[in-house]
């Protein structure tokens, strides 16, 4: 069995211990592999393998590679800048790094000139680092309001984290937390573009505490296809 399907195998696992623990069902919370800096031909052996959804965080990424890769649902987990929203528009299957009403609303416009509604997550910087993209707290039900009363092809499908790194993956509990409270209060916003299913929170080093604070969709690379060699590509 080769590496990737070994990994593959085993994230489930934990995944499925992880979410046991807390009396959820594994089933419910989604595996994206992520697979930024792999080729096509390892992206495939991971589809090969049962995963259904990959991320990638680069536009050019998914150009390059589109073509290549098996039938797949792709996601955009990376800062995207609205020039490129053209790119990938007919190519992703949600944008999960959305962080202003402006990019909503370029998103807005290409969605509706190819005739589709875009799912987009809300990506909050719940531990306000400078260092990354995503709303604070604070401003995140001001754009989610926004957002609905100007952009008629782009729902709401729920919230995005990337926690801070830290040794210990405990640390990042009190992030995921924060998210998973304002994804509760959110989801009882009513309205026919909010639709609230995914709670994007966790990678290699932090899923399992993600998973616990309650994120359904994991964006798992390294732990998949190991360390990135960012020389390759
Ligand atoms: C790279 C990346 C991941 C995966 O990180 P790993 O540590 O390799 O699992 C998850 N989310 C985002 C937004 C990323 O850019």
């Amino acid at each position: 069995m080769s590496d990737i399907k070994k990994n593959i195998e085993k994230i489930q696992n934990i995944k499925a211990d992880a979410a046991m623990a807390c009396g959820r069902n594994p089933e419910d919370i989604l595996l994206c592999a992520v697979t930024k800096t792999r080729t096509a031909e390892e992206i495939n052996e991971a589809v090969d393998a049962g995963i259904t959804d990959i991320g990638e965080n680069k536009v050019q990424e998914i150009m390059d590679k589109f073509d290549s890769v098996k039938p797949v649902r792709w996601h955009l987990i990376g800062h995207l800048q609205t020039n490129k929203v053209k790119y990938i528009i007919d190519k992703v299957s949600m944008i999960h790094s959305v962080d202003s009403v402006h990019l909503a609303r370029e998103i807005d416009k290409r969605a509706a000139q190819h005739s589709l509604v875009m799912d987009i997550l809300i990506q909050v910087n719940s531990a306000e680092e400078e260092s990354k993209f995503g709303l604070t707290t604070d401003e995140t039900e001001g754009v989610i309001r926004e957002i609905l009363d100007t952009c008629p092809n782009v729902r709401i499908r729920g919230l995005m984290c990337i926690a801070p790194y830290a040794d210990n993956p405990e640390d990042a509990g009190v992030y995921f937390r924060e998210v998973k409270n304002l994804y509760n209060k959110f989801s009882k916003i009513s309205h026919d573009r909010l639709d609230f299913k995914y709670l994007s929170m966790g990678m290699s080093h932090d899923f399992e505490v993600a998973i616990r604070e309650g994120s359904n969709l994991i964006r798992v690379g390294t732990a998949i296809f190991g360390e990135r060699d960012y020389s390759r590509k």
